[in-house]
């Protein structure tokens, strides 16, 4: 049966007795009750009965059936939120002394979590350009222990050739993590490459909705048994509500996904087309640098993610953003509707202005999440709105 069926079903609930609803029902107990000790004990010991919500829940089970399908994993886990997701991964795997190789141009936040709580434990780290394996290999240690990765970096779009990472992982007994939020399932799936983990903030396509925030690892069961033990000390467990969401979203997922990837492609052509438009980075353009890398990678199209670079002018930009009347601008990603992010203002706390500029974040550079609107509309709003930069 094809995957985009499967998921209209996955984490169907087996209620007991007389009642069917077409919809899932909602577990918000926060404990079951025990027959009695031998049956606390029993549960406690792991018979798949539930006992206590943050232990496990079974909306949070039910979603992780369906993350599971997508990503071709054994088991996933939900979380409160992509970053309790990421957290309870690298804390659980690693330990003082441990090594760890790390993609320079990923989630701004990942590399704040390594270097405020996990450096400060004892874990040391390299970040390495991903782009090139070679610098990957070159950053190996014999004490390394992990090689942490996204597929698409933001916000300049350049894609990670998996299969030779994975390759170099596998060769130094590493485990390989890959944070998949960005290329979604129906770009990628990592574990089919070769990858241990496969880390998704669910705040974004996921949900989709931008009214959610979670998150989810998917790995084997061997690897789980470590992660969830650890996690659930953490604390980081996604309220069942907002994992009942999350399935419900999942279920139209790849409808909205294919259109997202559509109206990026789309766009991006348009965007190339335009005077005005200094560069567009999407991988689906045969002007990109890794257009056949990715056509050897992905599955169903290039995601929904581009970006592109207008005039280094702050005040036309922002004259830009207001001019627009469709695209909202979100510090966020992953909506149905279409949403612009600007990359050099999201770090310009973070980073010097000649940062930024080492960085490819020009002032110049909007960051663009695809919706589902008709892709004519998208590229008429955009059209005139680059007006200002005539
Ligand atoms: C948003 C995001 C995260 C963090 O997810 P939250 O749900 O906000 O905690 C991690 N990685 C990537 C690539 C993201 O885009």
């Amino acid at each position: 049966m094809k995957e985009c069926t499967q998921l209209l079903y996955s984490g169907e609930m087996n209620l007991p007795g007389h009642i069917h609803p077409d919809a899932p029902a909602i577990f918000p107990a926060t404990a079951y009750a025990m027959q009695d000790t031998q049956h606390y004990f029993a549960v406690s010991s792991g018979n798949g009965e539930y006992q206590y919500n943050r232990t496990a829940n079974p909306n949070r089970d039910s979603l992780s059936a369906a993350i599971s399908l997508m990503e071709d994993g054994e088991v996933s886990a939900v979380m409160a939120s992509g970053m309790a997701a990421i957290s309870a991964t690298l804390l659980s795997l690693l330990r003082q002394g441990d090594h760890l190789v790390v993609n320079e141009a990923i989630y701004g936040e990942t590399i704040e979590l390594i270097d405020l709580i996990l450096v400060p434990l004892g874990v040391t780290v390299t970040y390495a350009d991903f782009l090139s394996p070679e610098s990957v290999q070159a950053a190996i240690r014999p004490e390394t222990v992990m090689l942490y990765t996204e597929i698409i970096s933001n916000p300049l779009i350049k894609v990670v050739d998996i299969d030779a990472i994975a390759g170099i992982s596998r060769a130094n007994g590493c485990l390989l993590v890959v944070d998949n939020t960005f290329s979604t399932p129906f770009v990628i799936k990592p574990l089919q490459h070769g990858a241990d983990i496969v880390i998704h903030s669910l705040t974004k396509f996921f949900g989709g909705h931008s009214d959610l925030t979670a998150g989810s690892v998917t790995c084997s069961q061997v690897l789980m048994q470590k992660i969830e033990l650890k996690a659930r000390l953490l604390g980081g467990c996604s309220d069942p509500y907002t994992a009942w969401l999350c399935l419900r979203s999942i279920r139209t997922m790849e409808m909205r996904l294919s259109r997202q990837m559509e109206n990026a492609q789309h766009i991006a052509e348009a965007l190339s087309g335009d005077p005005r438009v200094a560069q567009v980075n999407y991988p689906g353009l045969a002007s990109h640098p890794q257009h056949d890398l990715a056509k050897s990678l992905f599955l169903q199209g290039c995601g929904p993610m581009l970006s592109f670079r207008v005039a280094d002018d702050q005040t036309k930009v922002d004259a830009f953003i207001r001019r627009l009347n469709l695209i909202t601008y979100l510090g966020t990603l992953g909506g149905f509707r279409t949403s612009l992010a600007h990359p050099a203002t999201a770090f310009r706390t973070e980073f010097t202005p000649q940062q930024l500029i080492d960085f490819g974040m020009h002032e110049g550079l909007i960051r663009i999440s695809a919706g589902c609107e008709a892709a004519e509309d998208l590229i008429a709003d955009i059209t005139q709105a680059l007006d200002v930069f005539n």
